[in-house]
């Protein structure tokens, strides 16, 4: 395999404390320069990177069970990213796609029409960052329909700008002290199995029942210019929205004019084991959001969908200075080649294999696991609190603590791992889609030591 161009061995090695001594200098200089806004998981400072594997200043090697946020799917250091990118680099840095344009911006867009879904004719556009996509999908939804609502759901996260942060479910750290919001934004429940209040089994039904019956009589379907929803929620906790909510979400926009947004920023490009999560129940988006994934690291970000909606804006209202990057665009075509060459799709699917697997025998073990879920390389599971009621619904009280006391202990351990959700209860894996499954392995032995200890 030559995913990678270079990078640390792919071995777990702790020689230090976790942050190392060469870590906690720049750290110190860090908390003199950096804003205290900006946080950081593990203040372990990076010297090389690529595979599954991240080496820090001090000579640790951690395994990577995080893809600094589920961007680098192919490795951070995939011999097709660097190839290409480096060329690009050589030949010209930027030019401005909006004065002078250049190939690879157009090569992405058509690789784009190619692997979202559906058989339409579709047309997209280049940003710089998730957020920046998903506001120009709303622009884009509101110039086609020439309405103005947007319809979002409990758990979602979109972004950090100013209409994002309206779209964004959780106060805390996204949105708290930085208002005013966005308006005509509208929030509505989405089908979270394990959390319903009457139980998973009628949770696509009732929730879906709920959503239209609130945008009906709340805000007037005639008036909701898009739905944005992700196929599977991210930041807020991986959640699986209950089979059936999607299409039938995706139905009643159709039979109302409103444009169907699927923000796959987290869970696309090959993430959950098939190009866009949305595939899994047939849903085609009119509009599909997508970054992270993309571009193996680099800045890159697009909305595709729909020609004749994409083409809704005037000439001129759309695109950015630095939008569709050169140097970006070569390591997403960079990126793409690696997904299809080595077929990662299939590697995400194994991925899952070994992790439901393994994590479904812990959660028999230990009840402080009460849900194991998710897709591909895309696995979180819920810590709980056994016997102890939460506000709603059979499932127990969400278990913040535990959490937090785990990610601690593995990073301890070199390996890197995330945590999310609403309730801050979720302990989320994903690793590169090009981890060997000896590390992958590893990891989940150093998380079940963990558990143990707990
Ligand atoms: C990360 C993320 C965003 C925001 O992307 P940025 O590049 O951080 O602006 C939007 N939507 C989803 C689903 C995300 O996971």
């Amino acid at each position: 395999m030559t995913a990678t161009a270079g990078g640390p061995p792919q071995e777990r090695r702790v020689v230090t404390a976790i942050p190392g001594p060469k870590s906690q200098e720049l750290q110190a200089r860090r908390g003199a320069a950096v804003a205290g806004g900006v946080g950081s998981v593990l203040p372990v400072f990076t010297k090389r990177a690529g595979g599954g594997v991240i080496e820090d200043v001090d000579g640790n090697c951690l395994i990577d069970f995080g893809s600094g946020i589920a961007v680098t799917s192919v490795g951070s250091s995939a011999e097709a990213v660097v190839r290409r990118a480096s060329a690009q680099l050589a030949d010209f840095t930027h030019t401005c796609f909006m004065v002078t344009p250049y190939e690879g911006y157009v090569e992405v867009c058509e690789e784009l029409a190619k692997l979202t879904p559906g058989d339409h004719a579709k047309k997209s556009a280049l940003f710089n960052s998730g957020a920046e996509a998903v506001e120009n999908a709303v622009k884009i939804a509101r110039a086609y329909t020439k309405r103005q609502a947007v319809v979002v759901f409990d758990h979602g996260y979109h972004g950090r700008t100013n209409l994002t942060m309206a779209l964004t479910a959780k106060n805390m750290p996204y949105k708290h002290s930085f208002g005013p919001f966005a308006p005509e934004v509208y929030r509505v429940p989405v089908a979270y199995p394990y959390r319903w209040l009457t139980g998973a089994e009628n949770c696509a039904e009732e929730a879906s029942a709920q959503v239209i019956d609130m945008i009906s009589k709340q805000v007037g379907a005639e008036n909701v210019a898009a739905i944005v929803i992700e196929p599977v929620l991210g930041e807020g906790g991986f959640i699986e929205p209950a089979k059936g909510f999607l299409p039938a979400i995706a139905r009643f926009a159709k039979d109302n004019g409103i444009v169907f947004v699927a923000d796959e920023i987290q869970s696309g490009f090959c993430r959950t084991g098939q190009w866009f999560a949305c595939e899994d129940e047939g849903v085609v988006p009119d509009l599909i959001t997508t970054a992270k994934g993309i571009a193996g690291g680099l800045p890159l970000a697009a909305v595709t969908g729909r020609a004749e909606i994409m083409d809704a804006a005037h000439a001129g209202g759309l695109g950015g200075t630095y939008g569709g990057n050169p140097v970006a665009c070569a390591a997403a075509l960079g990126a793409i080649e690696t997904m299809k060459e080595l077929d990662l799709n299939a590697r995400a699917q194994r991925i899952e294999e070994v992790m439901k697997g393994r994590l479904s025998a812990m959660q028999e073990k230990y009840d402080i696991i009460g849900d194991v879920r998710g897709r591909g390389a895309m696995i979180a599971i819920e810590l709980v609190k056994p016997g102890v009621a939460a506000a709603g619904g059979s499932a127990p009280a969400p278990n913040p603590e535990a959490t937090a006391a785990l990610a601690k202990a593995c990073h301890a351990e070199g390996l890197l791992v995330l945590t999310c959700g609403t309730y801050g209860n979720v302990l989320r894996f994903l690793p590169p889609l090009v981890i060997g499954e000896d590390l992958l392995n590893e990891g989940l032995d150093i998380l079940e030591g963990a558990l143990a200890a707990l």
